[in-house]
Formats: C-alpha cells, structure tokens, sequence
C-alpha cells in the first residue's frame, strides 16, 4: 500500500471525517485489519484564515508549501489537500513539489460525468464560487457550472465561516442551503456539488431527490483508488 499525505484541518471537523472515511474504505477493500497507511499534517486554520482576511495569498502559498514539503520528509508518496478552496494554489503547488496531488475538482468531475449529468450547481467558499479554478476543472470535463446569486454566496460562506468550521450545524442554515440548492436545480442544475468540505456534514442526501456531489467523500474515495493501485 501506498502512503498518502493529508495537509487537513481545513477544517479539522471536515479532516476527521476524511480519517474515518479512508480507513473504512481500505478495511472494506482489503478486509482483516486493514487500514490506510498515512501522514496528516494539520494546519491552524486561524492563521491561514489571518492570511485569507488579508488577501495574502503568498502567506497562504507558503503555509500549503511548507505542510506539503513536511508530509514528502515523512514518507508521502501523494498529496491530499483536505479542502476545495485551497486548491487554487494546487497547480503553483505542483511545479515546486515533486508528489503528485490528488485534485477535489477532477475527482468531483469525473463522479458527475459517472452520473451523466452535463449542467450542475456549485456551491462553497466564495473563492469557489466566484473564481476560475474549480469550474476550469470541470468545464475541462464538459460540465457546466451554475452558482447561486450574490447574496445566496454571502450567506454560503458567512455560515462556512461563522458556524461549520466551529462543528455549528443549525436547522435553519441547512434550510437556508436546501432553498438555494431548489433554487439552483430550477435554473437547469441536474445536481449539485457540496464544494466545500464541511458542507456534506450540514447536507445530506436524503435531504434532497437532487442529486448531491459531496467532496469530502469523493476526494477521500479517490485517495483509497491511489493508494490501492498499483506501480
Ligand atoms: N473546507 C473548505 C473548503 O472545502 C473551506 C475552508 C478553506 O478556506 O479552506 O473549501
């Protein structure tokens, strides 16, 4: 088995489900005692936040590159970048670090094209919604993204912020989530994808007939596909 590189505590709530579901996911293919051969490397999400507040992207950059360069001194042989925002940095990332990273936005494309679906919504950071990076991604799959109106994205990432990265999980925020994911799949939204990792713990799928893509859970399967392939 191969040995995966976690940067997690982007939440820390989000990296322990990430945990959980890898080591259930090896142990469910290999059996036994089987689990998941792994490096965590757990920022404080408040100094990256202090960074985010600034707009200091280079503070960011060197925040991911330091916890990347860290797990390859302990063993990494892949990266997982346990958030979907911080994957703006991943292609920069990449020409500097020599492991490969294991990229939210493909996985989360290649499970919608699974599905079939070609028009979907996207919901998570305002950096997600509002920047390139992650509907590049799946546009380079041929899927379309939609994103919920302005004040819908403030709401979206005030409550990220303000409540789900505090393990803050309040009936009222998952209505408020649920209307705008009607309101998305009214405007021609075959499905939604949960862009940020702590949302698929706010919404599940049994909320909603829609279709949900939750990140958390494709990004942690497709590190057991890496980790159990072979070469
Ligand atoms: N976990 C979140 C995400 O998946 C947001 C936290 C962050 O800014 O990285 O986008």
């Amino acid at each position: 088995m191969k040995t995966i590189g976690m940067i997690g505590g982007t939440g820390w709530i989000s990296t322990i489900e990430y945990y959980r579901i890898i080591n259930e996911e090896v142990n469910r293919r290999l059996g036994g005692l089987n689990a998941a051969q792994l490096v965590l490397y757990s920022i404080n999400f408040a100094e990256l936040h202090a960074f985010q507040q600034e707009n200091d992207m280079l503070g960011i950059y060197f925040l991911l590159r330091n916890a990347a360069l860290r797990l390859q001194q302990a063993g990494a042989e892949a990266l997982l970048l346990c958030t979907n925002t911080l994957h703006m940095f991943v292609g920069d990332l990449q020409k500097e670090i020599p492991l490969p990273f294991i990229h939210i936005g493909t996985a989360t494309g290649n499970a919608i094209k699974k599905q079939g679906l070609g028009t979907i919504g996207l919901l998570g950071t305002q950096t997600t919604m509002e920047q390139d990076f992650y509907k590049t991604k799946l546009a380079e799959l041929n899927i379309k993204t939609i994103t919920p109106e302005k004040k819908d994205r403030e709401f979206i990432h005030n409550t990220i912020f303000q409540e789900l990265l505090k393990a803050v999980f309040l009936p009222e925020s998952r209505e408020g989530f649920l209307t705008i994911i009607r309101s998305l799949h009214q405007q021609g939204a075959e499905g939604v994808v949960l862009g940020c990792t702590e949302i698929p713990l706010l919404i599940k799928q049994e909320d909603i007939e829609l279709p949900l893509f939750n990140t958390l859970n494709i990004h942690a399967q497709a590190a057991v596909d890496w980790v159990l392939s072979a070469s």
